[in-house]
């Protein structure tokens, strides 16, 4: 096992055991992205593959606190579903194992669930939940904390300082900027070249530099603030649940 392991899966019941019992690992971390088409220069698992390695570094910059859980490969993904090699979950199906998996972890202690999310299609499903996942979760294990966040929203600032173009938009300035960064080697830059849309060309390794490293720090400092006990509402609130009786 490596020296700073954060991932979940990679741990011994043993060892994820004892640092449960020395205080550790409190704070989880969930990514979800998805496979679908990028246009013809990215690959198709992009979304989950850069969220992971930005939630992966997080968590090792504020180790042992933070555990990085079961990564959601599977998004939600319709209007993608014109290209073939795209997989998609049904809202309702897709949101009921997430809703599980988080609640395994707050039911084995982990107080602090960051829900961090690498693909569009996946927010407003979640926005439409999450205040009575909060709810739920409040009444049935009282300190916990359960946030959902993209991380270009956490980052959005930093980011549309970098990108001319609309921030994440898909598969273009942004989206090929982070990988560039994250991935080397990785983009098929002929078939950029070709394709018909050419914001991608307008991306570089260094801007997605900038662009992870933005990421990575606010959302450093996002979970830094809920291990404080900070943000106890959701990000955008589509239907306030506040005018509900407080009983
Ligand atoms: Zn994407």
């Amino acid at each position: 096992m490596a020296d700073n392991e954060v991932r979940i899966e990679n741990l011994t019941r043993r060892e994820f055991r004892e640092a449960l019992e020395r205080g550790e690992y409190r704070t989880a971390i969930v990514p979800t992205g998805a496979i679908e088409q990028h246009l013809e220069h990215l690959p198709m698992g992009h979304d989950i593959a850069t969220c992971t390695a930005i939630a992966e570094e997080v968590a090792r910059r504020l180790y042992p606190s933070v555990i990085v859980a079961v990564p959601m490969c599977v998004g939600i993904s319709e209007h993608h579903m014109i290209h073939p090699g795209t997989v998609t979950a049904k809202p309702g199906s897709w949101l009921a194992v997430l809703f599980d998996a988080v609640e395994s972890l707050v039911r084995h202690g982990i107080q602090n669930v960051l829900i961090l999310n690498g693909h569009g299609g996946n927010e407003m499903p979640v926005y439409g939940m999450i205040r009575q996942w909060q709810l739920f979760f409040g009444s049935s294990h009282p300190g916990s904390n359960v946030q959902f966040q993209s991380y270009w929203n956490l980052s959005r600032e930093d980011a549309e300082a970098v990108c001319e173009a609309r921030v994440p938009g898909h598969a273009g300035e942004y989206e090929t900027s982070t990988h560039y960064a994250m991935f080397p080697g990785n983009i098929r830059e002929d078939a950029m070249r070709d394709q018909e849309d050419k914001q991608p060309l307008d991306a570089s390794a260094e801007k997605g530099e900038k662009l992870v490293e933005a990421a990575i720090a606010r959302t450093v400092t996002y979970l830094e603030e809920m291990m404080a006990g900070e943000h106890h509402d959701v990000a955008r609130h589509v239907f306030s649940a506040e005018s509900a009786p407080k009983a």
